[in-house]
């Protein structure tokens, strides 16, 4: 099994438990088997299975939910294939390390700017992130990049945190989301040290703050950030923040809030293209050693559901999964029978034709009745059903609808199709007609 992607869930690991706990427990461990809704994961013995399952098999589950869209169940079950490196990686486990959360980062050595593929869809929010990781720091302050679910807003955020940290290894970085800084907050309140909390939060050169839009409804944790924000903003600190929204359309966010989050410079990150998408695939094919060609990875760009790139790159993941355990090259037919339930069924073409054929057997006349010049109710309304239709769907011309009948004057049609918008707006057994007619053309 390739466990690239081992090494990568041990990252994003690290980020929520501990680099810590990870080296000493999970680092020892490795995927076995990913086959079905089942992924299993070998343990060098024993004491390392129970330990696992007991306390991280959870967060190895969500890591696999979240990050990759996967979701299988995990299983652990005992091997000996690490037991050898696992020994050199304790070495490694004993050596001190500073508590992380003091002086950790929090941040993700996978998302760096080299791993971005830049194109129309975020070149905007990846010139103004490099240009603070370049070190730009009041002239952008704060930055805030927003966006749908996703779309590379952490990843970039991440990147900036890692070049600063590369160039300017002195200064206090500091990656958290909002959720975890009021459940820190929480904690420091429960536990009387909100002073210490303070003192984390006003001493650092960069704060990136992701997912600033959780902090809607929570008036302690939001005035609690007013004042991180402020006490940093004067001490001209940079800060960068992520939202699904852009400020004006975080609802239940204080206005004084919201105001100063278009302070600097506010940049929205973009669904990404087709092409992008593929640049993405290979790119992270690359990063993970899979084999895919370029065929196949256009295959995936068009053919996957949704924009959304965390789930792009999931679908690479079972694909490559499904290909070592078939011992069958990565192909666009093993992605086709591996990722059924993500492809999107092609649409349907509609065409005059399949708009008049399904009039006619709704009102159960023939085409040649609805083409011709029959004026009895019983035709015409139908008629002029399908010419709405041909219009509404297909976009035809007045003169195109009016060839297809025969040859009418166009200003017959424009009557007709006038008349069936006019009834629309309060006959509702016409609205539920063209509901049908509509699902049964695209059936
Ligand atoms: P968001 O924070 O906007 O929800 P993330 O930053 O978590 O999205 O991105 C989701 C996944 O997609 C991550 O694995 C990230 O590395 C990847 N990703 C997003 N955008 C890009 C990109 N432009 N190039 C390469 N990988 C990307
Ligand atoms: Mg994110």
């Amino acid at each position: 099994m390739d466990n690239n992607l081992w090494e990568e869930v041990l990252k994003l690991a690290e980020h929520r438990l501990s680099p810590q706990i990870v080296q000493t427990w999970l680092r020892p461990l490795r995927i076995a088997d990913m086959r079905g809704d089942i992924i299993t994961i070998e343990a060098p013995n024993r004491f390392y299975k129970n330990w696992v399952e007991d306390k991280y098999l959870d967060v190895i589950k969500k890591i696999f939910l979240e990050e990759y869209n996967i979701q299988s169940d995990v299983q652990i079950i005992l091997g000996t294939a690490q037991a050898v490196k696992h020994e050199q990686s304790q070495e490694v486990a004993v050596k001190p390390q500073h508590s992380i959360l003091n002086n950790s980062t929090n941040l993700n050595k996978q998302y760096t700017f080299e791993n971005f593929v830049v194109g129309a869809s975020n070149q905007f929010p990846h010139a103004a992130a490099l240009a603070v990781a370049e070190g730009y720091f009041q002239t952008y302050n704060p930055l805030f990049i927003y966006g749908g679910v996703g779309l590379g807003k952490t990843h970039l955020m991440h990147a900036i945190g890692n070049k600063i940290l590369e160039k300017f290894p002195k200064l206090k970085i500091l990656y958290i989301s909002s959720e975890a800084f009021t459940n820190e907050m929480i904690y420091a309140l429960k536990s009387k040290t909100m002073d210490l909390f303070r003192e984390k939060y006003r001493n650092i050169d960069l704060l990136l703050f992701d997912d600033v839009q959780f902090l809607a409804g929570k008036t302690r944790s939001t005035e609690e950030f007013f004042y991180t924000f402020n006490s940093l903003y004067d001490l001209q600190k940079q800060i960068v923040l992520t939202s699904d929204k852009e400020p004006n359309e975080i609802p239940d966010l204080e206005e004084r809030l919201r105001s100063r989050f278009s302070w600097g410079l506010v940049a929205d990150i973009q669904p990404p293209s087709i092409d992008e998408k593929v640049a993405i695939i290979l790119k992270r094919s690359e990063i993970m050693n899979i084999h895919i060609s370029n065929e196949v990875a256009h295959f995936l760009a068009e053919n996957l559901k949704g924009d959304n790139i965390r789930d792009l790159i999931g679908a690479l993941i079972r694909l490559n999964a499904f290909s070592t355990f078939h011992n069958e090259p990565i192909t666009i037919d093993l992605a086709k029978r591996s990722l059924e339930k993500f492809i999107i069924k092609k649409d349907i073409i509609v065409t005059p034709d399949s708009i008049i054929n399904a009039v006619c057997s709704y009102f159960n006349v023939k085409q040649q009745e609805l083409k011709s010049k029959n004026r009895s109710r019983i035709i015409s309304y139908p008629r002029q059903v399908a010419m709405y239709l041909l219009r509404e769907k297909l976009n035809l011309s007045l003169q195109d609808i009016a060839n297809i009948f025969g040859g009418r004057n166009h200003s017959t049609v424009l009557h007709s199709i006038k008349e069936i918008q006019n009834k629309l707006q309060s006959d509702t057994e016409l609205k539920s007609i063209i509901n049908t007619l509509t699902r049964n053309i695209y059936k």
